[in-house]
């Protein structure tokens, strides 16, 4: 099958032959080097700084998600949550689910987020903001700089969701002053899913240790502190964990801002191929993760989905909901190529003759 989903993504030949190898044991030296080495990359591969640190957690994404709010806020804060689909309201319930005072800022599906939308909490007593840089759900990716200015300007702890954003975009935590960014290892870590990354800075690491967490799994103060020796306090997925750090290896040589430059092109060129097609870009503000498509040819957006899969051996992905007849979406993360464009491309002219 070619891979044209938002995760699991496609993964290269390397990252599976990593995967086919017996489970080592992990309780020693080696796999402490190489989860220190994990946390190196990560830092370079984010341009973090140096006393920043990485905690990978045996969980999805949202596990990440919850275990960043739960470890950074209490019922004494008050945090901003952007919530413009659905991984934005999955941040407004872990909200609620830990009792973390919070304030919604609600973007309409069809509309970028905007500085008027920030401007009525301004100068006000909010600790905190919760954001997904891309909401994945409808490909719309928000203004990270613009983000960045107002939390420095309130000086607010800011959480980044990042599953579907990290490599796909320019991001450097250092410049932007992320406190927390977030990654799962299905998107453009390009492995299985079952790993997900938080990568802290100070301020965050300072905060995690001081805040009494009331949840076992979910203490990153205690994974922080056994990161410090390369180990992890529970069993982790040890096999993801090797194959995180071959793509590490490969994405290190070279480098974040090439990955980011392959991803872009790949999203370009797919547009520019099927601009003749009757689609059309939903999103105000397309990532370079995805591109989320209206159908404009009154077809079923599902039924294409479902062609792909049956006759053409090809996933792209389905929304769910209201827009299951109406949109689809294609990823440009993992291991995808300009000529696995032009074969979706050609299946998706035939099988649009077939609906
Ligand atoms: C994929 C994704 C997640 C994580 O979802 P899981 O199913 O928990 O891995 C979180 N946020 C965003 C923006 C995503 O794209």
């Amino acid at each position: 099958m070619l891979n044209f989903t938002v995760g699991p993504v496609q993964e290269s030949e390397e990252v599976l032959e990593v995967g086919a190898q017996p489970t080592p044991y992990f309780r020693n030296q080696s796999f402490s080097k190489i989860m220190l080495e994990n946390e190196a990359m990560m830092k370079e591969l984010t341009f973090s700084d140096e006393e920043s640190r990485v905690v990978f957690l045996t969980a999805s994404g949202t596990g990440a998600m919850e275990a960043a709010v739960m470890n950074s806020f209490t019922s004494d804060d008050k945090v901003l949550v952007v919530n413009g689909g659905s991984f934005g309201k999955r941040f407004v319930q872990i909200c609620q689910i830990h009792q973390i005072p919070y304030t919604e800022i609600t973007v309409p599906m069809e509309e970028p987020l905007t500085k008027e939308m920030l401007e009525p909490y301004d100068g006000r007593d909010y600790t905190g903001f919760l954001i997904n840089m891309h909401e994945t759900s409808i490909g719309k990716l928000y203004d990270i700089n613009m983000v960045s200015e107002f939390c420095k300007k309130n000086n607010l702890f800011l959480v980044v969701d990042a599953v579907s954003a990290f490599l796909a975009e320019p991001l450097n935590l250092s410049e932007l002053g992320i406190d927390i960014m977030l990654t799962g290892s299905q998107k453009a870590l390009a492995v299985p899913p079952g790993v997900s990354v938080l990568v802290m800075n100070k301020r965050a690491v300072d905060r995690a240790y001081n805040l009494d967490v009331r949840s076992m799994y979910f203490n990153l103060a205690d994974a922080l502190k056994n990161g410090e020796r390369g180990q992890t306090p529970f069993t982790p997925a040890v096999g993801i964990l090797l194959q995180i750090h071959r793509r590490l290896e490969e994405l290190c040589k070279a480098g974040a801002i090439a990955e980011n430059k392959r991803i872009a092109d790949l999203a370009a060129d797919f547009r520019k191929k099927v601009k003749d097609l009757p689609f059309r870009i939903f999103s105000p503000s397309p990532s370079n993760a995805v591109t989320a498509m209206i159908m404009e040819n009154g077809k079923s957006a599902y039924a294409l989905f479902e062609l792909l899969e049956s006759d053409y051996g090809m996933w792209i992905c389905p929304n769910g909901g209201d827009l299951k007849d109406k949109i689809f979406r294609v990823g440009h993360l993992g291991a995808l190529t300009f000529e696995d464009n032009d074969r979706l491309v050609e299946a998706m002219k035939q099988a649009l003759e077939r609906l």
